[in-house]
């Protein structure tokens, strides 16, 4: 006859004190802190500038937070999917294109009206295809000229403009 080995305890441990914390139930709980369900603090984002001769791809918010203020594609990253995953994905889903990254632009840690703060990857993208906003997340869609760009925008999408502006893109890390 087998035994059946009993089942590994999960260790884990409080993101406020290390402590460890019972996991009798479905949620980590810990002495001092209570419930533990969060392990993430800065959530992952990614986002693409959508660039060419024309200028700038903006789309106009359609949800909160910043609803109304124009913003590059960009979203959260799921859950094991690589940040240029994310910005190809977003800008299909946002603006209906398909996107080639061609640079890496930076990574921007920011605070949302919700107050939460997010940390995003960010690439520089070209398109060949125009773009349709999906409506339930964009309102609408335009090129922009750098020296006309429209207001206000959501989260620290001057900053990327500006990055991209004064060329502080960087050659593609691998993937
Ligand atoms: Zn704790």
């Amino acid at each position: 006859m087998i035994a059946m080995a009993p089942a590994p305890e999960r260790t884990v441990h409080c993101y406020d004190c290390g402590a460890a914390c019972a996991t009798a139930g479905a949620v980590p709980v810990c002495a001092d802190h209570g419930p533990r369900w969060m392990l993430v603090r800065n959530a992952p984002g990614a986002a693409v500038v959508i660039t060419d001769e024309r200028g700038v791809l903006l789309g106009r918010r359609a949800r909160e937070p910043w609803r109304g203020c124009w913003e590059v594609p960009g979203g959260f990253v799921d859950l094991g999917e690589h940040p240029a995953d994310t910005a190809r994905r977003e800008a299909r889903e946002e603006l209906g294109v398909t996107v080639t990254l061609t640079a890496l632009l930076g990574v921007y840690v920011f605070r949302n009206p919700d107050g939460q703060w997010i940390q995003s990857t960010d690439y520089l993208g070209e398109t060949a295809d125009e773009a349709v906003p999906d409506g339930g997340e964009v309102l609408e869609c335009r090129w922009f000229a750098p020296a006309d760009l429209p207001g206000p925008m959501a989260g620290p999408v001057e900053r990327r403009i500006e990055d991209w502006r004064a060329g502080r893109a960087r050659p593609l890390p691998g993937s």
